[in-house]
């Protein structure tokens, strides 16, 4: 191998940084470029209440056992919790001025029911929807490019796409259900879908039996622990992790890859791994922006805006919304979505002062006036939760702007574009190429890892 090293990851988030400890395990020498002063991404710690909280991701989907194996396999130190099992919540607005509440369907995936008729399913969509959703309509097309949206619509009926499976959609994922299509959301969803033909079927297959809530799970003390010590342990078998560095510019020549800092200085390595979200995949793989925009709902991505509260209100000890809302698209909020930290979260309880909550708005646009004063924070989350919450009850709100969080739908360009670069030495990671989400981001930062890391594929030097 030539240059100073053989791998250089670009982007020190979860994908970046597990491709780094496996390339480190492997005892390839290895570098990562993280353009923020730390280390984590989108997996990032705040501090509100004297707790520390997720900013960003605060927990995982159960959907792959990426985050519990990968905690294992490398014996990290850290514990795998389940959120407390009081459902979530569904908002919306019935009439003006009106508000309903109900617990989100315990047996769904993205909304797609288990069975439409089971009563928590009815008390959201209504009875002749759920009738409707019932008789799947079996022989519709499978189409892998077709949108969440149409492949619902077209078997189950548009009142579940539109109370139920677009406001998870939006929710999780940040897109609409027309955006998207199926198998890049949850690609084992898709798989049962298209082994059994059915999508009633596939839910009943993969929709988690056990109480709402728990298809996700969470690690103790919150998920930024988990970039920590991935970190950690990549720097204690020899990755070399710098903080504060921006690559400018990517280029490979037969000898390998060149990274160009934003200060000039330039790194040669063998391979480069690109791990720097969307807008930074595009930049470095000279992919114009639009050309993994363009199949996307708008042309510049929506910035994810996410405001964290300690409040005191008393209402707010009774959990009343369990471990938090989605809000249904037609509702007329500041916020798409509340969730009640320490309602979710029993190490948050335990950590937080006697009466004071954590909870959570994600604001429905970047710049959403409603949300800008603590008077507004208090009214939104009394709309939300039904609880009686004054200006007063609001302590400290840390505002989070997350510019990148978005994914773009895959377009054929793009595609291209990544796979020209692969042929280069130079390799895409992270949710840009995997689908959000750690269950997904991890398992294909693994194998990409194992796959540069296999004896066919790295010539490794002898030191
Ligand atoms: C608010 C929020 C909540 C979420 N909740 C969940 C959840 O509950 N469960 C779940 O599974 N997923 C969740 N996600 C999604 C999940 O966090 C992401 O899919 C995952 O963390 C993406 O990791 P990544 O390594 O691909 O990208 P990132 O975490 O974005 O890391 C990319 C890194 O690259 C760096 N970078 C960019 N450009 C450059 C450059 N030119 N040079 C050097 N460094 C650069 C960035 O600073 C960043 O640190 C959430 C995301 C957000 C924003």
């Amino acid at each position: 191998m030539t240059g100073e090293t053989d791998l250089v990851v670009v982007g020190a988030g979860i994908a970046g940084l597990v491709v780094a400890l496996e390339a480190a395990t492997a005892g390839a020498r290895v570098t990562v470029l993280e353009s923020d002063d730390r280390v984590g991404g989108m997996l990032r710690r705040g501090r509100i209440a004297g707790v520390d909280v997720d900013l960003g991701a605060e927990s995982f989907a159960k959907r792959t056992d990426a985050v519990p194996r990968l905690i294992a396999d490398f014996a990290l130190p850290l514990e795998v919790v389940v959120p407390n099992s009081g459902p979530a919540h569904l908002v919306s607005q019935p009439g003006v001025g009106r508000w309903s509440r109900l617990p989100l369907p315990r047996r769904t995936v993205i909304g797609i029911p288990a069975d439409p008729l089971a009563a928590d399913v009815v008390a959201i969509i209504g009875e002749r929807a759920a009738r409707r959703a019932a008789v799947e309509v079996l022989d519709a097309p499978v189409d892998p490019t077709a949108s969440l949206a149409d492949v619902v619509e077209e078997r189950l009926g548009a009142g579940l796409v539109r109370d139920l499976v677009d406001p998870l959609c939006r929710s999780i994922y940040s897109q609409p259900a027309a955006a998207v299509p199926l198998p890049r959301l949850h690609p084992k969803m898709w798989a049962a879908f298209e082994r059994t033909g059915s999508l009633l079927a596939a839910a009943g297959e993969v929709a988690p039996h056990a109480a709402g809530g728990t298809a996700v799970g969470g690690i103790m003390g919150g998920m930024w622990r988990l970039a920590d010590a991935v970190a950690s342990l990549a720097q204690e078998r020899g990755a070399v992790i710098r903080t504060g560095v921006v690559a400018e510019a990517l280029s490979s020549d037969a000898a390998g890859v060149s990274v160009v800092l934003a200060d000039g200085e330039s790194i040669r390595a063998a391979r480069a791994v690109v791990a720097t979200g969307p807008r930074g995949a595009a930049a470095l793989l000279g992919a114009p922006a639009s050309e993994i925009d363009e199949a996307a709902t708008a042309p510049i991505q929506p910035a994810v805006r996410l405001l964290t509260a300690a409040v005191t209100a008393p209402d707010l000890a009774a959990d009343p919304v369990g471990s938090g809302v989605i809000v249904a698209p037609g509702a007329h909020t500041a916020a798409k979505a509340l969730t009640h930290i320490d309602a979710k979260w029993a190490w948050a309880r335990a950590a937080l002062p006697e009466g004071t909550h954590l909870v959570r708005l994600s604001a429905r646009v970047d710049d959403s006036a409603g949300l800008d004063s603590a008077t507004a924070v208090a009214r939104e989350i009394a709309h939300l939760t039904g609880g009686r919450v004054d200006r007063d009850d609001i302590g400290e709100i840390v505002t989070t702007r997350w510019r990148d969080a978005v994914v773009p739908a895959e377009s054929e360009a793009w595609t291209e574009t990544v796979a020209d670069a692969a042929a280069r030495g130079i390799h895409v990671v992270g949710a840009v190429a995997a689908g959000t989400g750690l269950a997904s981001v991890i398992p294909h930062a693994r194998a990409l890892a194992h796959e540069l890391l296999a004896p066919t594929s790295v010539r490794k030097e002898s030191r």
